[in-house]
């Protein structure tokens, strides 16, 4: 395929996009884009590859903001698409149920489907099927292809997947499923790039953003994961509450009267660093903070990783392998400290100084687990795979155009 590629990865509350140039298999970036709080103070920064700023705006909240953004976006890629038409739009999707694993050419069907899932994914799915169908709209001539976040845990250890709950449920598809996938799918390409003796290790891959979760992986394939039916499970996060005691929910409903609604809203966006800390849901205000219920949430949050660690070390029955990633994993040397002397007895012995450098191994020389850094890159995943269906209906003849 040749041409440009749109990646979108549409959220709650921000938009990024990546503008990629596709000749045959070589992918190369052109500008990466995003738009930040979309429902407050809206604001748009878009650079080219090598840094060069083209764009940073101040946005005012409109009735149409999300035509509005997708229109801008549209007008930022004009020049390029101009040189380099543009394929294809591919979009991050947080959840494709029973149904969906590889990426798919969407239609309005499968967009229906897709919308079923929204009480799995509140915070995402509406975000993303939105986008879809606003491309939809304004650019119907244009291939829009979903990535799953889930579709990397499809094949996970079957007792992982399950909920011990009567099989009529099981039945009905209320099981596992996992997210973060895009992520994941790109770092086990990059232990498998580093060496193929590195990806056939247990290795745990912690995607700790505002959203965090962890990976059992060996192989390059997924064996567990954190998140489960919904990403609300697992660790603590940035606004969720990661795992509590399913108890909690009823109890809540019955003692305090709130209603599935208020709960939904209290887990996905009252809890984790911001509930504990009563301060906010980024760690970098928290880290900044004299208060101490931000050192509280920090020791939670430290506490509650490190034991979902242990669940994904004894699904795996073994860990030689650790990789930190995204927004906090790259990038906070003092959780990654904290996480691993925490993890202390599992073999883990972090170096100092390669820490403090973020360097690309940070366990000592004896540590009998060897840490990783490894910065994430979903957007190249989406282009690299919405590229691929593009080619495979090319192949097969049929038109790529949402129906
Ligand atoms: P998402 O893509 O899910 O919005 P990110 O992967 O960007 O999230 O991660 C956001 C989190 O990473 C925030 O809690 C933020 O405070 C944290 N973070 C980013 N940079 C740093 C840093 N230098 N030190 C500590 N935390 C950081």
């Amino acid at each position: 395929m040749n041409g440009t590629i749109l990646a979108l990865n549409a959220g709650s509350s921000s938009l990024k996009f990546r503008l990629y140039e596709v000749q045959g298999d070589q992918f190369y970036l052109i500008l990466r884009g995003q738009f930040d709080g979309v429902n407050e103070n809206p604001h748009l920064a878009v650079k080219e590859a090598d840094g060069k700023e083209i764009c940073n705006i101040d946005l005012k909240i409109g009735e149409h903001m999300q035509e509005d953004m997708l229109e801008r976006i549209f007008d930022v890629i004009k020049p390029y698409t101009a040189k380099s038409p543009l394929q294809a739009v591919g979009h991050r999707v947080l959840h494709g149920g029973g149904r969906f694993a590889d990426p798919v050419l969407l239609n309005d069907e499968i967009v229906d489907y897709l919308e079923t899932l929204i009480p799995m994914g509140p915070l995402h799915q509406p975000a993303n099927l939105a986008s879809v169908k606003l491309f939809r709209r304004i650019r119907p001539e244009l291939p829009q292809v979903a990535c799953f976040d889930t579709a990397f845990h499809v094949n996970i250890d079957e007792r992982a997947a399950r909920y011990p709950i009567p099989l009529e449920y099981e039945a009905k598809g209320y099981r596992r499923f996992g997210f973060h996938g895009l992520s994941y799918t790109y770092i086990a390409d990059r232990l498998r790039e580093i060496s193929d003796y590195l990806v056939r290790k247990r290795t745990v891959v912690a995607h700790l953003g505002s959203g965090s979760s962890m990976c059992a992986m060996r192989d390059g394939k997924a064996i567990d994961t954190t998140m489960g039916l919904t990403p609300l499970g697992g660790l603590m996060m940035g606004t969720r509450s990661g795992t509590v005691d399913p108890g909690l929910v009823l109890t809540l409903m019955e003692k305090e009267n709130l209603s599935p609604a208020e709960i939904k809203h209290m887990l996905y966006y009252k809890s984790g660093l911001l509930g504990v800390s009563g301060i906010s849901g980024d760690l970098r205000v928290l880290m900044s903070s004299d208060d101490p219920n931000a050192k509280k949430a920090i020791d939670l949050f430290v506490f509650r990783a490190c034991r979902e660690l242990s669940i994904m070390v004894a699904t795996m029955q073994g860990i030689e392998s650790l990789v930190f990633s995204a927004g906090i994993g790259e990038n906070s040397s003092v959780i990654r400290k904290l996480i691993c002397e925490r993890a202390a007895w599992l073999g883990i012995q972090i170096d100092d100084e390669a820490n403090n450098a973020n360097a690309e191994i940070i366990s000592s020389p004896e540590s009998r687990v060897e840490v990783r850094v490894i910065p994430t890159d979903e957007e190249i995943v989406l282009a690299k795979q919405t590229a691929s269906v593009i080619a495979e209906s090319a192949k097969a003849g049929t038109s790529p155009v949402m129906a």
